[in-house]
C-alpha cells in the first residue's frame, strides 16, 4: 500500500519542480531584459505545472493502472553497458562514460 502511494505521486512533484525552477529562470532573465529567454522558459514553466497538475489528476483516477510496475523501477539505478537494474550489493562503478554500472560489466 505504501509503495503504491509514493509511485502514483512521483511524476507530479517532480514537474512542479521544474516549473518551479523554469519560472526561477525566467524570472531572472526577465530581470537580465533576457526576453525571449524570459518568455521561453515562461512558457514551458506553464506548460510544465499544467502537465505536473494533470498528471497528478489522471493518476488519482486510475491508480491501479499505473501501479502494476514496481515503484522502485523509476528510482533505482541502471547499468550503462547492460541496462540492468542495479540493486544493492551488487558491484558498481561511476563510469566517465555510461554513468553507473555494474563491476561485472567492465571486466
Ligand atoms: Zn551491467
Amino acid at each position: 500500500m505504501e509503495s503504491n502511494e509514493t509511485g502514483v505521486g512521483q511524476e507530479g512533484p517532480v514537474r512542479l519542480l521544474l516549473a518551479a525552477a523554469l519560472a526561477v529562470v525566467a524570472i531572472g532573465s526577465f530581470r537580465r531584459q533576457k526576453r525571449v529567454l524570459a518568455v521561453l522558459s515562461g512558457a514551458g514553466a506553464v506548460a510544465l505545472g499544467y502537465a505536473a497538475t494533470a498528471g497528478s489528476a489522471e493518476s488519482q483516477a486510475g491508480p491501479e493502472a499505473r501501479s502494476i510496475e514496481p515503484t522502485s523501477r523509476s528510482r533505482e539505478m541502471r547499468c550503462g553497458i547492460c541496462g540492468e537494474p542495479i540493486v544493492s550489493g551488487q558491484g558498481r562503478r561511476p563510469h566517465a562514460e555510461y554513468g553507473t554500472v555494474h563491476d561485472a560489466c567492465l571486466e
